[in-house]
């Protein structure tokens, strides 16, 4: 779509533009795949899946004679959609009332900004959204989601002070007493550098276990492109500590470093639920590999 291709404008400029120069000026040889590998990595596609696609590219060239630019570049898009297709697994949000998302990240990643797209998404499907103010650590998270409730006729439930875990253990017996479809619980972030102190946040997940048992249904991580490489890190401390079962990448409009999805679906394979491309409340978009590649290729 249009959205998604202005989304992407940097990704595109780095990848799909630097590819462009790359291959209009010249024939194919092995100069040019060493430029590619550069181009790659400074779209944070990592190491790993730079060399893949290398890998796939070369072979390709030897093997089917590849010449033109279009070939190289189809053969290359091509390659990057197989890399990242797995990572497309639409969130179905069905087989529980209230269904659970719990939901995590380091401060600053677009966690208050996307809970608030995602009560707007799943209110466009139907569904009765309340908001669990988990993010008792700053107070201005608490107000945030507040605000965005009143506003959008969104119950949200929060505490002054207090815990999070009571916060939302509360926002479950109410949503359930209330017959709420969905309920998104904030969780309290915590800096990049202090990615060993889960504890509060497994607990987190224990206690909503408690309150409503064989939830959290989804556990979902929200990171910021705009670190690049280090979502890595993040989604495996994530992982460990409360078990990741879908993600959501932000800020793919303000960055470069579109490829991390490659990288992520090489290193550290999670569903990609939602991308984020933009601050306004439709630029939360379900994940599409297909729609992703030609955004950044076309
Ligand atoms: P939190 O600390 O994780 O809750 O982060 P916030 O939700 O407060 O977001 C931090 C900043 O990132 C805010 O200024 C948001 O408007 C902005 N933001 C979040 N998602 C996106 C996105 O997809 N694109 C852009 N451009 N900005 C975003």
């Amino acid at each position: 779509s249009e959205r998604l291709k202005a989304g992407l404008a940097r990704t595109r400029q780095q990848l799909g533009g630097g590819l462009a120069s790359l291959f209009g000026r010249r024939r194919i040889d092995e100069d040019l795949l060493e430029e590619l590998e550069a181009t790659l990595l400074m779209a944070d596609c990592g190491v790993e899946a730079t060399q893949h696609l290398l890998g796939e590219l070369r072979t390709r060239w030897k093997r089917d004679r590849l010449e033109t630019a279009d070939q190289l570049q189809q053969t290359l898009a091509d390659a990057l959609h197989a890399i990242i297709a797995p990572l497309e697994q639409p969130l179905e949000v069905s087989g529980h009332s209230p269904y659970i998302i719990m939901i995590a990240g380091v401060n600053g990643s677009g966690k208050t900004t996307s809970i608030g797209k995602l009560a707007k998404y799943f209110q466009a499907q139907g569904k009765s959204v309340l908001l669990a103010a988990g993010d008792t650590f700053r107070a201005a998270a608490r107000e945030q989601l507040m605000t965005w409730g009143e506003r959008n006729n969104v119950t949200v439930v929060a505490q002054e002070g207090g815990d999070a875990a009571a916060v939302i253990f509360d926002a479950i017996n109410a949503a359930r007493a209330r017959k709420v479809d969905v309920v998104l619980a904030d969780t309290a972030g915590r800096l990049p550098t202090q990615l060993h102190l889960m504890d509060e946040i497994a607990k987190v997940k224990r206690v909503i276990a408690k309150a409503e048992p064989g939830g959290p249904h989804e556990v979902m991580l929200v990171l910021d492109a705009n670190i690049g490489q280090n979502a890595l890190a993040q989604v495996q401390a994530f992982d460990k500590a409360i078990g990741v079962t879908g993600l959501v990448v932000t800020k793919l409009d303000g960055t470069a470093k579109g490829g991390v999805l490659a990288a992520i679906a090489r290193q550290c394979p999670k569903p990609l639920r939602f991308i984020g491309v933009g601050e306004g409340i439709d630029d939360l978009q379900p994940f599409r590999a297909r729609e992703f590649v030609d955004a950044l290729f076309e």
